[in-house]
Parts: structure tokens; C-alpha cells; sequence
């Protein structure tokens, strides 16, 4: 068997795959920061991320998968601000919804989700040994990380210190006040001050809460242990925010913080960098009121996790139209046949299945072993649902079946027919037709037919109220 490759970030090269203990596998990869619905360059990471973790424990790994939740943070605080809720009212409610998005896109829940206000005590432990041993110092109630004390800082982005440019994420404090504190531009903060109304905890250096990258560090030593075999997030997370957690980490424990850096790339949609401002910015809700969760996955999945992904209405068609001739293959064996076979013998202990599954195990593992190369793993399905189509006997056809849900589940797709389910969207519009046929009918005085109709609505739970007016309003039980 070829072992496993994969990108490593860290050495900009494929290197062979090789757990730091036996054939344990500790992952990290960055999570959402809860203040607003996600967003589909969240859900590509998210999707990314629940495919590895599914492929290394289909290969027999035995893996623990850590992914974060951000619940304190500026953004936080600056959207409580803006809709006047506390900040912690602000995290829970998009905690629930991330979790909720997460659901229905199949994203199987992480062996560990660690919040950062579960992790302010171990967080101030490790500023304090950075304070103590050089690496960070105190300023104005602040703690700021002395990057010029890290000889290896840059070494993720791959530049010097002199050609790095600070981008710090939204902050509550000016860049004037920030200029003053820092010793660089580069420094960065592990703790921040608290002000009067905002959200804080108290340490040797006062009322504050944490710096934004300093959570993963200490999270990931407490959870996982100070090397882990795998990071991962999305591209933009490289820098400052990996870059950092690293400075974090290592100069704590002079040892490295993982052995292999995985990013995918970002996502664009219709050619365009997706962003608030462009009014281009898609949450995942507004597309699963249009696409299925496993158009959403299969779209992305198409594309190896590396590159950038154009998300646009046309791409989404065809692989909607893609996804339908794999679920069409899944019911190519009336259920009357698969119980008939099933009566037989199990499929899954054919002969035929058997041969069908270990040939096409060697050609998926072949294709994922190459740094998940998901692209080539899909197209492997549609060639199981050509060999479905093209298969005359029942039973060797459930073997193919058999193989292409086995295989389409490993990377999370479901292949479960949706074409026959309403969405809210869809079901509101055919209410309203049906409510317009019966204001024709009362109209025209055809009462037995608009009776008829409010009638049998009723038993569906919805309830017409004729208003005065003659128009009507309707209510769901
Ligand atoms: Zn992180």
C-alpha cells in the first residue's frame, strides 16, 4: 500500500505521512469565531476538514479531531455592540446556529470542541511563562508577544521578519493607542485590556480577556499535547494566525507545535473574492434553502482542497445534475430485488462484492493517499455508477451499489434523494398558489370548492382565516 502524502505548509513540499505515535493521528484544525452565520468559505474548511478526519479513520488511523469554537473575541464584542445583545448572548445564539449548519451538512462533530472561555485559566498560566522566560512583555494592562524573540518567525509564510506586514484582526483598541503600546508593529497581543463594559477576567496584569491566537496554542497543549501530528485551517488563517500560534508555542516548549501544516484555499464566488461589503457574502443557510447538503459537499469536493474553488449558480447546476446519476445508480435495484437477493445471501459477502470492493478500495485510497485528492476519489464514483447502468444482473448490480454508498460515505456525501422534499421556501409558494385558486373560487362563488379546499388544508394542520377585508391570512399549528 502507498503510504499517505500530503501538502506540508511548513516544508512547501508533499511529504510521506508519518504519525508522531503508532498509528494515533491528533488533529487540530481552526474553528468559527461566533458572531454572524457562517458563511460558504467557513463551510468549505468545515467539509475539508470532516473529510480527512473521515478518510484517516477509514484508513484504520485511530484519530482524535479537535476543531475550536472562538467565543470570545473583537468581533464578538463589536457585533454585540451593534445589535445591543451581550457579548455572551452574541456567541451562544451562532454557536447553535454553526452546530445547526454543521447538522445538516453532515459535518460529523469533532471527538473534542473546546470553547476559549472553558480555557482562561490554562491561557494566563502560559502568558505567564512567556513573561517569564522573555518572550512577552506587559504593556498598559495588555501582554504583547515580542516577536523579535523568535528567531524562527516567518518561517510558516516564508518571509523574513523585515518583509512581514502586520494585519491585525478588527480591534476594539485605535491603531494609535496599539503604536504606543508595541515595541513592533509585529508584536501581537496575548491578552488584551478589558474595558469597563466589555466582557473580562482577572489576571496578574488585570481585568482582560485573551488574544484571539493565543486560545489554539494553549487549547491544543491541553487537549492534545504540545506536538501534534496535524493543523489545519483555511489559507488565510497561515498568517498572522498560525504564524503566531507557533511563535506561541514553540518558544514555550522549544519543541515544534505540529509536524504537518495542512490549508485549503479560498473560496470566490461567481470570479469574485466573497466579502460583506461586495454584498456578495453567502451564508450556508441561504444556499441549503436552494441546494441539497450533498450538491454543497460534492461541489467542493470536486476540487482538490488546495486549490481555490469558484462557488457560482451554474457550478452548483451541474453538480446537482452529477449528484442525481449517482442517487439514480443507488436506485437501480427495486427495493423488491435487494430484498429478494438480500434473502440470498448478504451482498456484502458475495464473491463479486468482494472483488468489486477491494479493486475499487485500491483505486480510492490510491487517489485520497495523494494528499486527499478528493477530485480524483469523486470521479471514482461516477465510474461505480456507469458500472451500475451498465450492469444487466440485479445482484451484481447491488454490488456496485453496495461500493458506491460505502465509498460516497466516506466522504460524507449521503446520497439520500431529496428531489421529493419541500423546502420552507417551496412549501410557502405552493400555499400561496393553492390560497390563490381557492380566492378564485370564492370569488366566482364556487364556495363547495373553496370550503373544500380550506377544509382539507385544515387537516394539514393549517388553519384560513377569512378577513373582513376579503383577502385571508393563514396560520400553521
Ligand atoms: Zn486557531
Amino acid at each position: 500500500m502507498s503510504p499517505l502524502r500530503v501538502f506540508n505548509t511548513l516544508t512547501a513540499r508533499k511529504e510521506d505521512f508519518v504519525p508522531q505515535t503508532g498509528n494515533a493521528v491528533r488533529i487540530y484544525a481552526c474553528g468559527p469565531t461566533v458572531y454572524d452565520l457562517i458563511h460558504i468559505g467557513n463551510a468549505r474548511m468545515v467539509i475539508v476538514w470532516d473529510v480527512i478526519q473521515r478518510y484517516l479513520r477509514f484508513s484504520s488511523y485511530d484519530v482524535t479531531f479537535v476543531r475550536n469554537i472562538t467565543d470570545i473575541d473583537d468581533k464578538i464584542i463589536n457585533r454585540a455592540k451593534e445589535l445591543n445583545w451581550r457579548p455572551e448572548q452574541v456567541a451562544r445564539e451562532y454557536t447553535y446556529t454553526f452546530w445547526k449548519d454543521m447538522h445538516r451538512l453532515n459535518v460529523a462533530q469533532p471527538d473534542f470542541e473546546p470553547r476559549a472561555t472553558e480555557f482562561i485559566h490554562p491561557m494566563i498560566s502560559f502568558v505567564s511563562n512567556l513573561i517569564d522566560i522573555g518572550h512577552a512583555y506587559v504593556a498598559g494592562g495588555d501582554v504583547y508577544f515580542e516577536v523579535s524573540t523568535f528567531k524562527e518567525y516567518g518561517k510558516l509564510k516564508k518571509q523574513k521578519l523585515d518583509e512581514l506586514v502586520t494585519s491585525t484582526r478588527e480591534q476594539v483598541r485605535s491603531q494609535e493607542e496599539l503604536a504606543e503600546l508595541k515595541r513592533s508593529p509585529l508584536d501581537f497581543a496575548l491578552w488584551k485590556r478589558a474595558n469597563p463594559n466589555e466582557p473580562g477576567w482577572d489576571s496578574p496584569w488585570g481585568r482582560g480577556r485573551p488574544g484571539w491566537h493565543l486560545e489554539c496554542s494553549t487549547m491544543i497543549k491541553h487537549v492534545l499535547g504540545e506536538t501534534i501530528d496535524i493543523h489545519g485551517g483555511g489559507e488565510d488563517l497561515t498568517f498572522p494566525h498560525h504564524e503566531n500560534e507557533i511563535a506561541q508555542s514553540e518558544s514555550l516548549h522549544n519543541k515544534p507545535l505540529a509536524r504537518y501544516w495542512l490549508h485549503n484555499g479560498f473560496v470566490q464566488i461567481d470570479a469574485e473574492k466573497m466579502s460583506k461589503s461586495l454584498g456578495n457574502f453567502r451564508t450556508v443557510d441561504d444556499i441549503l434553502q436552494t441546494y441539497s447538503p450533498d450538491t454543497v459537499r460534492l461541489f467542493f469536493l470536486q476540487t482538490h482542497y488546495r486549490s481555490p474553488v469558484d462557488f457560482s449558480s451554474d457550478g452548483l447546476a451541474a453538480t446537482m445534475a452529477g449528484l442525481q446519476r449517482l442517487i439514480r445508480a443507488t436506485q437501480a435495484v427495486s427495493q423488491h430485488e435487494a430484498d429478494y437477493l438480500a434473502g440470498q445471501h448478504a451482498i456484502d459477502d458475495s464473491d463479486f462484492t468482494k472483488a468489486v470492493m477491494r479493486d475499487f478500495r485500491s483505486q480510492f485510497t490510491q487517489a485520497m493517499d495523494n494528499d486527499f485528492n478528493t477530485a480524483a476519489a469523486v470521479a471514482l464514483l461516477f465510474t461505480l455508477a456507469d458500472k451500475v447502468f451498465q450492469e444487466t444482473e440485479a445482484e451484481q448490480r447491488l454490488s456496485y451499489i453496495y461500493a458506491l454508498k460505502t465509498f460516497s460515505g466516506v466522504l460524507g456525501l449521503t446520497l439520500e434523494d431529496t428531489s421529493h422534499q419541500l423546502d420552507n421556501k417551496t412549501a410557502e409558494g405552493v400555499l400561496n398558489l393553492v390560497l390563490s385558486i381557492r380566492q378564485t373560487a370564492r370569488d366566482k362563488k364556487d364556495y363547495s370548492t373553496s370550503d373544500l379546499i380550506r377544509d382539507q388544508l385544515a387537516t394539514l394542520g393549517i388553519k384560513i382565516m377569512d378577513t373582513t377585508s376579503g383577502g385571508h391570512a393563514w396560520e400553521h399549528e
